[in-house]
């Protein structure tokens, strides 16, 4: 096979876009490694013709999913972060540094999302059947993250250092279920993939590719994968959405990134390594907020109310 061609996410972008659904025009089927009529047809139904339509409803609204999701198997991403989960978990606890189930933060974390998962069904179908888990790492990072496949992990410096508030506690971890759910890792990695391997991803839709090995090969990047501003975008939108819906008050979404804006001051927290903000980030959380206050505002509350941990 010939050595790929370079692809970026916009030529991607352009060639999938461009695909009207109706007769293959896409310029896809222009190039030359496409000169099969049988591999442009499923390539085509199986890449170009994915995107679904906007969902008419109640609270914010962020559009179809990203066509590249499609690229990777959903249970393939979910069963590599599944193992990344259990390697970090293992390492904590080989360190003294999983806290128990007893552990105070350990069940207010679990409570407040016990209150948000089942209003992440409506985001993604493949949530209900998720193992959800949700720990807390004994680290002084300020970080907090949910992989594929609905597992959580706060570390115990984002709670501590920003005195975190229960309804700002539940902006994160909704912030962090949308990536899950909305599928930003899969996006990654199927961009990532196209333009790393070229031909190799569409082979592997046909069958005629390995496609397990280059997922298992990049499960170890699942825990630094760096989101795009426009994922964190929607994930702030999403996230404030399910936290409202769970009885958690979202305009904590202002508070708490004025917070992190603050922490960022002294060494850029970990958690912003990995999801770059935006100068409107807070701007854009006050203008959606409308969307979402009749969903709070008709929610149960939470009947029990946590404390951070106490400041060192
Ligand atoms: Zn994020």
């Amino acid at each position: 096979m010939s050595t790929p061609e370079f692809v970026t996410d916009a030529t991607i972008e352009t060639r999938i876009t461009l695909h009207d659904g109706s007769g293959c025009q896409c310029p896809l089927h222009q190039r030359r490694l496409f000169t099969s009529l049988l591999v442009s047809s499923v390539a085509c139904a199986a890449v170009a013709c994915t995107s679904e339509p906007a969902m008419a409803r109640e609270g914010v609204d962020v559009g179809g999913n990203s066509k590249f999701t499609k690229l990777v198997p959903a249970a393939d991403i979910e069963q590599a972060a599944q193992q990344q989960y259990a390697q970090l978990s293992q390492e904590a606890a080989g360190k003294g540094a999983l806290a128990g189930a007893s552990d105070p933060q350990v069940i207010r974390l679990r409570a407040i999302a016990q209150r948000i998962i089942p209003f992440s069904y409506d985001w993604n179908s493949r949530a209900r059947d998720w193992k959800w888990e949700v720990n807390l790492i004994g680290s002084k990072e300020l970080n907090a993250f949910c992989m594929p496949g609905g597992k959580i992990a706060f570390y115990f410096g984002i709670l501590q250092q920003l005195q975190l508030s229960d309804d700002e506690v539940a902006m994160i971890m909704g912030h962090e279920m949308a990536h899950a759910l909305r599928e930003h890792a899969r996006e990654r990695m199927g961009k990532q993939m196209a333009t790393q391997t070229g031909i190799g991803v569409f082979s592997s839709l046909l069958g005629l590719g390995n496609v397990g090995r280059s997922i298992a090969d990049m499960g170890g990047q699942l825990l630094t994968l760096k989101f795009s501003r426009s994922d964190e975008s929607e994930a702030d939108l999403v996230g404030m959405e399910l936290a409202a819906r769970a009885g958690y008050n979202p305009a904590a979404g202002i508070s708490l990134w004025q917070k992190m804006q603050q922490a960022a001051k002294g060494a850029p927290p970990q958690f912003l390594s990995t999801h770059p903000s935006s100068s409107t980030r807070i701007q854009d959380i006050e203008a959606n907020l409308p969307k979402v206050q009749n969903l709070y505002a008709r929610a149960a509350k939470p009947t029990q109310r946590f404390n951070p941990p106490r400041a060192s």
